[in-house]
């Protein structure tokens, strides 16, 4: 299904208790696409990006990743699927080519060699190679995670605040490199950012997060305005103050 979207989220909801975490949630990401999944901090990013990732189970709705079910289809969706977050580092007593090598045996990654030679050109890791990922810096990090999260070549690439730790010269190096992977393959990619330059240069279509409901959606560039705002910054604080507890 060559233009059908990557992922579809449906009428998604995860309750801890009486508390809605996240409510009818419904949303899709299209083949090089990058959407950015935007909101306050506790508006319920991560729990969304955890329950595509099959690690948490929804209370409500349905997760399609190319067409497969991520809670009938377990297999199958998240074979397709790969991620890198800040919050997730890797094993740091492994060198960078032990964890690529670990990830990828895990992944069962056909040609695993070429593969791990490959991405440590592309991420620029070849004089990290046989460094303990413990004693990286975050950028070197990021870039090893990023690494990692291309081992199976995921249709569906989820990232929760990739440059959230990097100076802005490697932040840029990553969001090229991000754009790259959007625009080379043939998956997309869901991402969350609280820097709203970096949202705007990277996304193509934006979704605004609050206490766990999509208040609106679109293209980052032109959202400001259409609300009677000046910047993307500026109706950020708007909605979030709208929508305080
Ligand atoms: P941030 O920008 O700070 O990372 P977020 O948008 O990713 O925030 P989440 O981490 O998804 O937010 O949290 C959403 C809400 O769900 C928060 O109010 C949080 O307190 C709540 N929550 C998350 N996990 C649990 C849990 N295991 N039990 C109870 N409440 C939880």
């Amino acid at each position: 299904k060559p233009s059908s979207p990557v992922l579809q989220v449906s009428g998604l909801g995860k309750r801890y208790g009486e508390r809605a975490a996240v409510s009818d949630v419904s949303f899709e990401v299209g083949r090089n696409e990058i959407v950015g999944l935007l909101g306050p901090n506790g508006a319920g990013k991560t729990t969304t990006l955890n329950m595509v990732l099959g690690v948490l189970e929804p209370s409500a709705g349905r997760i399609l990743i190319e067409g497969f079910d991520v809670q009938r289809q377990r297999r199958k969706a998240l074979e397709r699927t790969n991620f890198a977050a800040v919050y997730a580092p890797l094993p740091g007593n492994l060198t960078v080519y032990e964890n690529l090598r670990f990830f990828g045996l895990l992944y069962a990654v056909r040609n695993l060699a070429r593969r791990i030679e490959t991405l440590i050109e592309q991420f620029d890791l070849v004089r990290f190679r046989d460094t303990r990922c413990g004693v990286l810096s975050s950028g070197e990090q990021t870039r090893v995670c990023l690494a990692k999260a291309m081992l199976n070549m995921p249709q569906l690439l989820l990232l929760d605040e990739p440059t959230a730790s990097l100076d802005p010269a490697t932040a840029r190096d990553i969001r090229a490199q991000i754009k790259a992977i959007a625009t080379h393959g043939s998956g997309g990619i869901l991402w969350t950012s609280h820097n709203m330059l970096e949202v705007q240069e990277v996304c193509d279509r934006v979704l605004f997060l609050s206490r766990g409901r999509i208040l609106l959606q679109g293209d980052p560039r032109t959202l400001p305005q259409q609300h009677g705002e000046a910047t993307l910054d500026d109706l950020f604080v708007k909605l979030a103050h709208a929508n305080a507890a």
